[in-house]
């Protein structure tokens, strides 16, 4: 089995959605979404990237990579889903040299290939909870009366950072400086294409093949 493995894809291409299946699924741990929980609790990290997070631009390299190099200190590297990392090609490199270091290595880099308009679709209609981060859209969902995530009640809402121009930033940031990883683990031999424009279900019947290496 696979077990250590990177998500990539455009906003809305349902890299958490898939993460939180594969953790499920598989029990492999997953990093997301770790910069949107620091703004949440009001951590001085969360507080020093809030603004970078609301213009929809990237983090810089060096406060990512320290949070993934925590990460892997604390969960070791046996298994792990990043979702959303990396994003830049030295992120890319970073992670190389850091699992290089820890005599272990990417087993697969995952890319949700999605079209313009389910980014648009998915995002103009994408709900969160608050409490337990449950991803829902307001078409699939038929409330009655109030927002409410199914699994736990929680207030459900839009992410502030899924308004139109906000995303417009973000979709600029993923072409220029995420698109050209697809070329770098192209060139590693781990990179797989998935139609993410499907059903989440449909989407991780694929997902699950490639971490069991049925191909
Ligand atoms: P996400 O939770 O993956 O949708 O990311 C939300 C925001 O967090 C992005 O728009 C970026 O501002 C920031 N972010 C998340 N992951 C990264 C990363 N690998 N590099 C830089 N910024 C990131």
């Amino acid at each position: 089995m696979k077990r250590r493995l990177v998500l990539l894809g455009a906003p809305g291409s349902g890299k958490g959605t898939q993460a939180e299946m594969i953790t499920r699924q598989f029990g492999i741990p997953v990093t997301s979404p770790i910069l949107r929980r620091e703004r949440d609790l009001g951590t001085p990290l969360g507080l020093k990237t809030a603004e970078t997070l609301q213009r929809g631009d990237l983090v810089s390299d060096d406060i990512i990579i320290e949070l993934i190099e925590d990460w892997l200190r604390l969960h070791g590297s046996h298994g792990f889903v990043f979702d959303g990392f990396p994003r830049t090609l030295p992120q890319a490199q970073s992670l190389s040299s850091i699992l290089a270091r820890l005599r272990t290595a990417l087993d697969l880099a995952i890319w949700l290939e999605v079209s313009e308009e389910t980014v648009r679709e998915r995002i103009s209609g994408r709900l969160q909870c608050r409490s337990c981060g449950f991803v829902t859209s307001a078409n699939a969902a038929k409330f009655s009366e109030r927002a409410v995530c199914p699994y736990c009640d929680g207030h459900l809402e839009r992410r502030s950072d899924d308004d139109v121009t906000v995303l417009q930033k973000r979709l600029a940031e993923y072409n220029t400086k995420t698109q050209p990883l697809a070329d770098f683990y192209r060139k590693m031999s781990i990179l797989h294409r998935i139609d993410g424009n499907r059903d989440r279900e449909v989407v991780f019947a694929d997902v699950s093949g490639l971490i069991e290496d049925k191909r």
